[in-house]
């Protein structure tokens, strides 16, 4: 495999646009992307007829404007190049229609922005996310708006909250006597997926509806040996991964670290981290990708927050920093943060946000999924708390009690074996139980969800620390004594949100107690944490930094509530439906053979139906006829479910989940005691060990 050749083979990438492109278009197009300068639409013509030739070269007869709406997947729909030309064609792809795209957008989420009668929307070129061949297809990045120009998508918003850190982040630097053309934030969005193997997925209706397993008794060995975290790879799987990478860099995607995760048969991918922008528009293609690729090797790749019970769900690190064009990362203390000023403002800017914007962070990775994770008996938890390291955590310490700073040496590893390389040893150790932890030179935000959209935490991330910038400008511009009103200021910050700092056991039982004599937020559930976007200045923080619209705001949080009603509603019917088509049937039929060994004993002789007899046909008959009921009340509960995103979403967090976890009890009690034969699909073990 020649991967230098095959990396961004697919992809419109910088050096395919500065050998088509004639020069003065190709110097328009690169400040566009580079300093966000508004695109100049003149040289649009020129850009899609090359972009049109290259993609025909690479067998293309379609191209789509390729958007995302408001349901954590990519949406697209094909026009091929032809025009009529006489009575033969030709292949066209005008400057017009590589701007701007009309899809019907009535049937997209819009969250009351757009009524059913207004259906039109828009997508508009992104050209700052490169345009790639895939399946005879070129695919353009874009954004989607309605009619009346309010966002119906995922892109617009980040690209503005993109645009509102630049913004900030340059004015801020000023002060500091640094100028650049161009702050970006970088996103390396480390993913967690499942294998399993095709036949045991296509017998379970639950995964195939919904994505988990809704039934399941613990599988005897799960995860407790903790030998399949970064375990040897099987052959398939290890062939499922080159696959992948080898189809991930032809579409220019930087997919770098593979290993086997804690669960058994659960995986992980990390790329090299990419501008915000292009890592969401990777991610995408990745999850997409990863799901296609399995189906090639007789796999399929469950991208559920928590496919199984009882073992670690899967979610989806988000590294971010933020840097300048010319390479400096905002986020790199050096070699002495505690006199690095610059630093600790910004240090502290990014804390303040997360402590005054908790309830937001909180809120970009909520959904029905990430219920399981977040908030259950799995971390990170559901309170937002930040880890700094034993490094600057004692800084900030100092700072914050007056006290004077001592530095910690990092000290030469010594692993006593005299053939091994001396290396040192990092100052800060890592902290996995920390929801928004430092590591090094950037945070990792450890909430999101494997199957959620990168684009959400890092609106709200964004969005936030340009609102801290801006504030921190306010306060330090025109400062006689610069240094010294800086120090100042990042210590009033440090004091008044030192209480979102956590240094500690995040997984621990103390925590929530203490968190909440803190008064930090812990919402638990979708429903709760939604409408915390909803609150006054939270509505503020992002209409301030020309992200979302008040409406916007109020759209996307009724779009949230709606997915999370929609997905539990079609769980618990899926659940009906499996209990009483499945579970219900085969313990009967179950029941009925058992009956009738009893029966054919006594025929035999009264003494050999012996009591363990008696006593699992009852247990098994008993359990079966609980089974129904709790089924018949969860059927009730759903009927009674109010109207309205608000109380339908609170129904479901405090009536259906409960309703479905009591089927669920008795449902996997049962499969314990019915006989494997009459189980009606594969089993925890089958699925957990499927592939061989
Ligand atoms: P791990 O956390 O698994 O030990 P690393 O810390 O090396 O691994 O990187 C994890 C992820 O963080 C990778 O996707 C990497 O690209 C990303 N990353 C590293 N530096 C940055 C940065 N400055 N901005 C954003 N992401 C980054
Ligand atoms: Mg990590």
């Amino acid at each position: 495999m020649n991967v230098p050749e095959i990396f961004a083979s697919n992809v419109f990438h910088d050096g395919v646009m500065k050998n088509s492109l004639p020069k003065e278009v190709y110097r328009s197009l690169r400040e566009t992307v580079d300093e966000g300068k508004p695109l100049d639409t003149s040289i649009a013509g020129a850009v899609a007829n090359a972009m049109k030739d290259w993609a025909v070269s690479k067998g293309a007869t379609h191209y789509t404007h390729w958007f995302q709406p408001l349901t954590n997947l990519t949406a697209e729909k094909h026009d091929s190049f032809i025009e009529p030309d006489g009575d033969r064609v030709i292949m066209q792809l005008t400057g017009k229609r590589l701007i701007v795209g009309e899809p019907d957008a009535s049937s997209f989420p819009s969250g009351g922005s757009r009524a059913t009668s207004a259906a039109r929307g828009y997508t508009a070129w992104d050209p700052t996310s490169p345009a790639f061949v895939k399946e005879g297809t070129l695919y353009i990045p874009t954004i989607f708006v309605s009619y009346t120009g309010e966002t119906l998508d995922k892109k617009a918003p980040l690209l503005k909250s993109m645009t509102a850190l630049d913004l900030q982040a340059k004015r801020l630097l000023k002060l500091f006597g640094i100028g650049c053309r161009k702050v970006a934030t970088t996103v390396g969005p480390e993913q967690e997926y499942f294998l399993i193997d095709e036949s045991v997925y296509e017998k379970r209706k639950d995964l195939m509806l919904t994505g988990r397993t809704l039934f399941g008794a613990p599988s005897v060995r799960g995860q407790e040996l903790e030998d399949h975290y970064f375990g040897a790879l099987k052959t398939r799987i290890s062939e499922y991964m080159r696959d992948l990478d080898a189809t991930l860099w032809s579409y220019g995607v930087f997919a770098k670290t593979k290993h086997n995760e804690v669960a058994p048969a659960q995986h992980e991918l990390a790329p090299v981290f990419t501008t915000a922008n292009v890592a969401v528009d990777a991610n995408q293609l990745t999850m997409e990708l990863m799901k296609k690729v399995a189906k090639r090797h007789g796999l399929v790749c469950l991208l559920h927050e928590k496919p199984f019970e009882g073992i670690n769900g899967s979610g989806k690190h988000n590294n971010w920093s933020l840097s300048t064009d010319s390479g400096l990362n905002l986020l790199d203390p050096g070699e002495n943060p505690e006199s690095n000023t610059r630093f600790m403002l910004i240090l502290a800017c990014v804390i303040a946000a997360v402590d005054k914007y908790q309830g937001v962070l909180r809120a970009s990775v909520a959904s029905a999924g990430n219920d399981h994770r977040l908030g259950a008996d799995e971390a990170p938890p559901a309170i937002i708390s930040v880890y700094l390291g034993d490094q600057l955590g004692a800084i900030v310490d100092s700072i914050v009690m007056g006290r004077e700073y001592v530095p910690k040496k990092a000290v030469p590893g010594s692993i006593g074996v005299p053939e091994s390389p001396i290396f040192p040893i990092d100052t800060t150790d890592r902290n996995r139980t920390s929801p928004f932890a430092f590591t090094g030179n950037k945070f990792e935000f450890r909430m999101l969800g494997s199957q959620a959209s990168v684009a959400d935490p890092n609106i709200v991330l964004n969005t936030m620390a340009a609102q801290a910038f801006s504030d921190a400008y306010e306060a330090l511009e025109g400062a006689k004594d610069f240094e010294g009103t800086c120090r100042e200021y990042t210590a009033k910050l440090l004091k008044e949100h030192y209480r979102i700092i956590f240094n500690y056991n995040g997984y621990g039982p103390d925590w929530e107690a203490e968190a909440e004599r803190r008064g930090l937020l812990n919402n638990k559930t979708t429903a709760d944490a939604i409408p915390e976007l909803l609150k006054r200045e939270n509505i503020d923080l992002f209409v301030k930094q020309g992200v979302y619209t008040e409406k916007e705001v109020y759209a996307r949080a009724n779009i949230a509530l709606e997915n999370y009603t929609k997905t539990i509603r079609i769980e618990a019917k899926t659940m009906v439906e499996m209990v009483k088509r499945d579970i219900w049937p085969s313990v009967n039929a179950y029941l009925s053979a058992l009956c009738s060994a009893i029966a054919a004993k006594r025929a035999v002789s009264e003494k050999l139906a012996s009591d363990a007899d008696m006593g699992m046909a009852e247990k098994v008959c008993s359990r079966n006829d609980a089974l129904m009921k709790a089924t018949e009340k969860l059927e009730k509960a759903l009927r009674e479910v109010p109207a309205g995103e608000l109380l339908a979403s609170q129904a479901m967090a405090h009536t259906i989940v409960p309703a479905m976890n009591e089927v669920r009890r008795i449902a996997d009690e049962l499969e314990t005691l019915t006989a494997s034969a009459y189980w009606p699909f594969p089993t925890y073990p089958d699925l957990l060990y499927s592939v061989k």
